[in-house]
């Protein structure tokens, strides 16, 4: 599932092959159940041009200074594809931008969780839905301050979009294990010093991955990523990757070095 990382790479790819290139029409894919522009919301698009984009934690806008925008979230498995027509398009195309001259750029979504909006602004619409603050942006006192308000598993806290944007499954639980700290360990019992060494472990999974443009394979092998799976041996200490439940979530953590108290 697309976390801050995975937004990041799709948002560059617009940016890179989608500005300053005027819309002159926007298709709908085949019938769905998916929220996504109705013909009004489409018609507003048609003339305009994307000049900037823009991605707070999962969303990722793309628009011009006077609007409109839109708003993307992948879901599950959605991703933005720029392409040229003639070449090989792709498949599950939920809304294609038909741009002036050849360039595509499709909103593909093999499963149907993804959404996309036509908005006016995206500060209005961060504010609206009451998104934390960016997890890459956030600064150490940020941090604390929203640690240090959360009596909940400190993996959930990580997860909860409105205390902060673009943490998901996956790399909760990588930073949680750099940091060695459980993942049902209260976040406001952290204390100052393991606050800390969190979101620095944030920073680094979050920054690493976005340098690598969310690319897998060049993950490091002392990452817990190679490793998920029950019972795997920690590259870390030795000891044994387990499986657990926390809010509702799966979670994989070392059972010896990632500690509660
Ligand atoms: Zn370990």
């Amino acid at each position: 599932m697309p976390e801050l990382p995975e937004c990041e790479a799709n948002r560059r790819r617009v940016e890179a092959d989608c500005l300053n290139r005027t819309i002159e029409r926007v298709e709908l894919g085949e019938v769905t159940h998916m929220d996504l522009p109705g013909d009004n919301a489409r018609g507003r698009l048609t003339g305009r041009q994307f000049t900037e984009t823009r991605r707070h934690g999962k969303a990722i806008f793309a628009g011009s200074e006077t609007g409109p925008w839109i708003v993307v979230h992948l879901g599950m498995t959605g991703s933005l594809r720029p392409y040229d027509a003639g070449g090989k398009e792709p498949d599950y195309a939920k809304v294609t931008f038909v741009f002036e001259g050849d360039r595509r750029l499709a909103f593909r979504n093999p499963r149907k969780f993804g959404t996309m909006a036509v908005i006016d602004d995206p500060d209005a619409y961060i504010a609206e839905k009451r998104l934390g603050p960016d997890a890459l942006d956030i600064g150490a006192n940020a941090f604390a301050d929203v640690m240090g308000r959360t009596r909940g598993a400190v993996k959930s806290a990580l997860m909860a979009q409105t205390k902060l944007a673009g943490i998901g499954n996956l790399w909760s639980d990588e930073a949680l294990y750099r940091a060695g700290i459980a993942p049902e360990t209260r976040a406001d019992a952290l204390g100052p010093d393991r606050t800390a060494r969190l979101h620095e472990a944030v920073h680094d999974v979050l920054g690493h991955l976005v340098s690598a443009d969310a690319d897998y394979s060049q993950i490091p092998d002392d990452w817990l990523f190679p490793h998920r799976t029950s019972g795997a041996a920690c590259p870390a200490c030795g000891g044994r990757i387990e499986k657990s439940k926390v809010g509702g979530r799966t979670a994989y953590a070392c059972a010896d070095h990632q500690e509660a108290a």
